[in-house]
């Protein structure tokens, strides 16, 4: 028998929603194909309300299709595209802690339908008898939730819920995003550089004196690739 462990049910946001799942997902290769087609028309339509004559203007001629691609392939992938099965593993025996640090992030905020980039941090606690998860999928999990219209803080929680679930018996999951938003930089206040910072943590994790919570905020400091946290 095998002891490997597969997770499918991560999702804790209403189907529909920007930051959940489309309806139908994960859609196939036609369904995509009629979504873009069906978006590059209202794309237009919106364009014209902007008084954008794209249809003449040869850098705009095509930027109906392009950006419902945008969203449908990459943007919003992670409300389409099923990503590849998620596996634990046993931890045979560690009950150590695991961090993988720097994972970058590419997301949209829902409430503008501007970029997000910034870096997320992960930390668990496995047990003996418990499970962990191979490290690319700590990368797959921010793909999947990060490639929607997002919220920072629901991100952060997503995220967390998903390592928790699949990390079975641990003793504490962190999540840490450290994000800049375009929505900031570009649009009404105009601030250039501004980060967000958010953590989620339960278990071990969530007492400010507990030596595990440290050990995962010192090694953000190491080699951190100037992200100052
Ligand atoms: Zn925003």
């Amino acid at each position: 028998m095998s002891r490997k462990k597969q997770h499918t049910d991560l999702e804790v946001v209403q189907e529909g929603f920007a930051n959940g799942v489309a309806p139908g997902f994960p859609l196939n290769d036609k369904e995509k194909q009629k979504m873009i087609d069906k978006a590059t028309k209202a794309y237009a339509r919106f364009l014209e309300a902007l008084k954008c004559d794209w249809q003449n203007d040869p850098n705009s001629a095509d930027t109906p299709h392009r950006v419902a691609k945008a969203y449908v392939n990459d943007l919003w992938a992670g409300r389409y595209t099923q990503m590849s099965p998620i596996t634990s593993f046993p931890s045979d025996g560690y009950d150590g802690i695991v961090i993988e640090r720097n994972i970058p992030l590419t997301s949209m905020c829902s409430h503008h339908h501007q970029t997000i980039g910034g870096v997320v941090h992960i930390g668990y606690i496995s047990s003996e008898e418990g499970q962990v998860i191979g490290l690319s999928k700590l990368n797959r999990i921010v793909e999947l939730f990060g490639r929607r219209g997002a919220i920072q803080e629901q991100l952060t929680s997503a995220i967390h819920n998903a390592v928790d679930k699949i990390t079975e018996g641990n003793k504490g999951v962190i999540v840490t995003i450290v994000g800049t938003h375009n929505c900031v930089s570009c649009r009404g206040v105009k601030h250039q550089g501004a980060a967000m910072v958010t953590t989620k943590a339960s278990g071990k994790f969530r007492d400010n004196d507990n030596l595990a919570r440290k050990e995962f905020f010192d090694s953000l400091k190491i080699n951190n690739g100037g992200h100052n946290i």
